[in-house]
């Protein structure tokens, strides 16, 4: 059955979002950055290219079956779509910021009646209501760091990843209300049609995701070091080890390494005598 997809156009999440499609194995038709559709060459998909902001809707609706998007504009749409999958890209925070002289450290510093810049005004609105705040919200679409300044809010809930823009601005973080990523989101009706499809569909980008803080690392090692290794290499199910024709003093190791650590792992493996150290991308881990 076919499988629409809908995938942001532009912005933050688009290249990332169109190079795990292509990772994944999915080849999308050339030229797609300027259109609207395009279809998958190898599978019965379709493509749509819509804002992030909108494909939330049209996933709700059924228009499109999955899309990829931001969970913090999920989160503020309240629609009732299924999150089947986080991606690891596209993380930051929807948090509160005040200007750096304001005399806030905290939430509960806020006083009623404070004017409040946001795109978010749902999640904004319920926040602050939970905290028993009576604020006053303006919606804007972009831009909320450069209201204080204009003299038109007093504090500003928006989307924060480094922290570099509020600092230009002088201003400073006080709350995280939500902590976002890209999200493969689903339509439930579609689900219950075309469940098993879009499930091999998320499963293949699920496939991308995990791989993505991954590395393949090869090396050949003193067999008198293999207990060593073990400890700081784990592997998934534990390093691959291979004999090499002529050597009974050294074999050769494969293993599934985080990104994070190969820096440590592979001044390790240099003490411990280890040569012919290569590293490598993993495209997939499909368990
Ligand atoms: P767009 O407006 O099309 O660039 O997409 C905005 C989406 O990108 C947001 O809703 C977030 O999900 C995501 N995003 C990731 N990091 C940031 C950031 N630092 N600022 C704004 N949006 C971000």
């Amino acid at each position: 059955m076919s499988i629409k997809l809908a995938v942001p156009n532009k912005g933050r999440l688009n290249e990332r979002s169109l190079q795990i499609l292509k990772q994944a194995g999915l080849e999308i038709e050339d030229g797609v950055e300027r259109k609207l559709y395009a279809t998958v060459k190898n599978g019965d998909f379709s493509v749509m290219f819509l804002r992030a902001s909108d494909i939330v809707s049209f996933v709700h609706k059924g228009a499109v079956d999955m899309g990829i998007t931001g969970r913090d504009l999920v989160l503020e749409s309240g629609l009732d779509v299924e999150v089947m999958l986080d991606m690891g890209f596209g993380r930051c925070r929807l948090s509160v910021a005040v200007p750096e002289e304001a005399g806030m450290e905290e939430a509960e510093d806020v006083p009623d009646g404070a004017l409040v810049a946001t795109s978010f005004p749902n999640m904004a609105r319920k926040y602050f209501a939970k905290l028993g705040k009576k604020v006053d919200i303006t919606v804007i679409s972009g831009a909320a760091e450069v209201t204080p300044r204009l003299g038109v809010a007093d504090l500003i809930v928006d989307l924060v990843s480094s922290g570099s823009t509020l600092k230009t601005n002088h201003l400073k973080e006080i709350a995280v209300i939500a902590e976002s990523e890209a999200v493969v989101i689903a339509s439930k009706r579609s689900l219950e049609e075309k469940g098993e499809e879009m499930r091999d569909l998320a499963s293949a980008l699920r496939s991308v995701a995990d791989a993505e803080d991954k590395k393949y690392l090869m090396a050949d090692v003193p067999v008198t070091a293999l207990d060593d290794i073990r400890k700081f290499l784990p592997g998934i199910a534990g390093p691959t080890i291979m004999n090499i024709v002529g050597r009974d003093d050294v074999v050769a190791i494969h293993v599934v390494v985080d990104k994070s650590k190969i820096y440590d792992s592979v001044n390790k493996l240099k003490r411990l005598g280890a040569t012919g150290i290569l590293i490598m991308p993993i495209d997939r881990m499909v368990p």
